[in-house]
């Protein structure tokens, strides 16, 4: 088995899904080095760091495409949730962050949503999308990335921006 160059791996994935907690450069340099180890031409191997759009994601695009369909649960959550909808939203995000592919982002975003004031909150779209928000800052501050403006979260996800350039 390939290390994964985290040097973590899940409990329970193959190999193969260390690609999902990976970056492209990362995991293209894992597999020449790889392929170089068990001498076989290194030069067969692309050197991109873009990841091709039919190939299995990476941790980049696996995050970017599960943001899109986090915010966009939260934008489309009803104004204010039934008991039954707050349940299995709780429930969602509780699987969701065992079973994300990338287990070390899944470990950090279990061990933040239980801190005390971290818990999801599900009564109603606001709250949601607004927790969500937060969570997703919490990922952007742990790479170095600018934090998002929260009061705007739904103009991103679910109105469209006032200046009207979603609207066209
Ligand atoms: C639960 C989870 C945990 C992750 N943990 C890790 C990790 O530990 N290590 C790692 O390398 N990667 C992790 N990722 C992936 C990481 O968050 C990014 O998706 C990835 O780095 C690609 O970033 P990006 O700059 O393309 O934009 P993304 O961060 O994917 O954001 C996509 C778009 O969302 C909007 N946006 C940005 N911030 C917010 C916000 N706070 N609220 C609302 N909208 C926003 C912006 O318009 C942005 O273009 C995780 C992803 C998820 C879903």
């Amino acid at each position: 088995m390939l290390p994964c160059p985290t040097g973590k791996h899940s409990p329970y994935l193959t190999h193969h899904s260390c690609r999902t907690c990976t970056s492209s450069a990362d995991w293209a340099a894992m597999m020449r080095t790889s392929l170089s180890t068990s001498s076989q031409n290194a030069s067969t191997v692309s050197t991109t760091t873009t990841p091709t759009p039919d190939c299995p994601p990476d941790i980049d695009s696996l995050g970017r495409q599960t943001w899109t369909l986090l915010h966009t649960i939260s934008a489309t959550y009803p104004p204010s949730a039934s008991s039954q909808q707050q349940s299995d939203m709780r429930s969602f995000l509780s699987l969701f962050s065992k079973i994300y592919p990338c287990w070390v982002c899944a470990e950090d975003f279990q061990q933040w949503m239980s801190r005390r004031g971290n818990e999801p909150r599900v009564e109603g779209r606001e709250g949601l999308g607004k927790w969500m928000c937060e969570a997703h800052n919490e990922v952007n501050r742990k790479l170095g990335k600018e934090e998002f403006n929260c009061g705007r979260w739904e103009e991103r996800w679910r109105t469209g921006w006032k200046d009207g350039r979603c609207d066209q």
